[in-house]
């Protein structure tokens, strides 16, 4: 997993300007997503060599439920809280401190999380005076900067990229794999957890002190251990009112961030919904594994049950996630849940894969040779090396005159190259363009 930034702070201070400004057009775009239009408040970004995923918590659509659920900062900063590894609050230099400003940075302080504080709307450096009240909240370091023109923020970056845990913290060190259960309601999670949890000796022995409650359960299938992430949210979810599917999708992302791999289930009777696909793009985003598991399987009609029409059919359905395995189950009777397993195994050792550099190049040259990225405004875009920067999942960075150039179809076909020649089944891949000028290293074919 990498590590998450998250983006607080009120509405209208700036937070979508500022998660546009760093995400940027060098977003790393990430798998084909034709047809479904979403929120844009997860992304990838990459400062410094490091790479991390950044939220913006206020982009998540809150409408409809706010009068229910009242204070919106509140719940963006229990999800951030839960989930992330830095918070950035985002003040506005305009409106001036505001009451609750300073209640939120208490709050904030006691999670114990690295805290970054952005004052934004300074425009220009006349501007900075404007900003002297804010030096009242005792901030070590208040960061004044203009997400509109990009003032102050690659300062900004400096310092959240220091925050970032180290690299091997966030990634596991062939220890257990963390499981994340989604799907949406009814579909049989909690069927399913309690499945395992039944299953004699399934639990691992657990510290003292720690319940069948806790919020994860560790569990053993096989020899393999595992740790469920978020059983108790799933088990109690299933008995309290879930009509709200902002909740439900909410708390997947919170699990989410924090899983490995992801077992998605759908209800085999009813089909693939949009609703699935909606979480199926999270999970893309989030950049976990995943595996899809058909539930309910004990129940769907004989004529229906061919698997490979099923496949068919989610695979069609599902564009995010058409890289990954599926499996026919049934929760109830218990039908193939262990073989999840080994597709969670498989999916999560493909998640830590390396692609050595020399042979990475090598293809990419005959890749490039083969179909070169479309020119631009008659210039030619030339890509003059790549290396895979990181794991979990894999991200490969190109170093290129004209990263802009880069066209979403010629990102989906390298993506596509990649797969064919490495395999990754069942995780997403990250690519990032970055711009490096001058011929030096470059692929021979591509100096022609
Ligand atoms: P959010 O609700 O916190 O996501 O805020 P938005 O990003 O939607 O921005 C709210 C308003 O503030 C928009 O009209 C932006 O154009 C404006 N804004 C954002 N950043 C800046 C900035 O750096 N300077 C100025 N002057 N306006 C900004
Ligand atoms: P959740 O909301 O996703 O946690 O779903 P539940 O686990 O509460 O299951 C919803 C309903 O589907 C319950 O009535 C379950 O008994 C039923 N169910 C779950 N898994 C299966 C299955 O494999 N086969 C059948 N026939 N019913 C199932």
């Amino acid at each position: 997993m990498t590590s998450l930034v998250a983006i607080i702070g009120r509405p209208n201070v700036g937070k979508s300007t500022l998660f546009n400004r760093i995400v940027g057009r060098r977003a790393a775009i990430v798998e084909p997503t034709p047809g479904v239009t979403r929120d844009r408040h997860f992304a990838d970004a990459f400062w410094r060599d490091r790479d991390f995923t950044l939220v913006d918590t206020g982009g998540i659509d809150t409408a409809g439920v706010e009068d229910s659920l009242g204070d919106a900062i509140r719940q963006q900063t229990e999800l951030a809280v839960a989930a992330a590894d830095v918070i950035l609050l985002v003040l506005d230099g305009r409106e001036g401190l505001m009451p609750g400003d300073e209640e939120v940075i208490r709050d904030l302080r006691r999670s114990g999380l690295p805290l970054l504080v952005a004052v934004n709307k300074i425009d220009s450096p006349q501007r900075e005076n404007a900003a002297a009240e804010f030096f009242r909240l005792g901030i070590e370091r208040l960061h004044l900067i203009s997400a509109e023109h990009g003032r102050g923020v690659g300062d900004l970056l400096d310092a959240v990229v220091e925050q970032l845990p180290e690299a091997d913290e966030t990634e596991e060190a062939g220890g257990r794999v963390a499981v994340a259960i989604v799907g949406r309601p009814n579909v049989g999670k909690s069927s399913l957890i309690n499945r395992l949890l039944r299953e004699e000796r399934s639990v691992v022995s657990e510290l003292p002190g720690t319940t069948r409650d806790a919020i994860d359960t560790p569990i053993r299938v096989g020899d393999r251990e595992y740790l469920l992430i978020d059983t108790a949210g799933i088990r109690r979810r299933g008995k309290v009112d879930t009509r709200l599917e902002y909740l439900s999708v909410n708390s997947a992302l919170k699990s989410l961030a924090r899983a490995d791999v992801a077992i998605l289930l759908f209800d085999g009777p009813e089909g693939v919904t949009a609703q699935d696909a909606h979480i199926a793009a999270h999970m893309v985003d989030a950049g976990v594994g995943c595996v899809l598991a058909v539930n309910k399987w004990d129940v769907v009609p004989s004529e229906r049950k061919d698997v490979i029409r099923f496949t068919q059919e989610l695979r069609d359905r599902l564009k995010h996630v058409v890289f990954s395995p599926v499996l026919t189950i049934s929760a109830l009777t218990g039908l193939r849940v262990k073989r999840i397993f080994d597709l969670v195994d498989q999916v999560a050792s493909e998640r830590g894969k390396r692609v050595e550099t020399g042979d990475l190049n090598r293809f990419i040259e005959k890749v490039t040779e083969r179909k070169p990225p479309p020119s631009s405004h008659g210039k030619e875009v030339k890509i003059f090396y790549a290396t895979q920067s990181s794991v979990f999942p894999p991200t490969f960075v190109f170093f290129l005159n004209r990263p802009e150039a880069i066209h979403f179809s010629y990102q989906r076909f390298l993506v596509n190259q990649l797969r064919r020649r490495y395999g990754f089944e069942g995780t997403p891949l990250r690519l990032h363009f970055r711009r490096r000028t001058g011929s030096k290293g470059g692929y021979p074919s591509s100096a022609k």
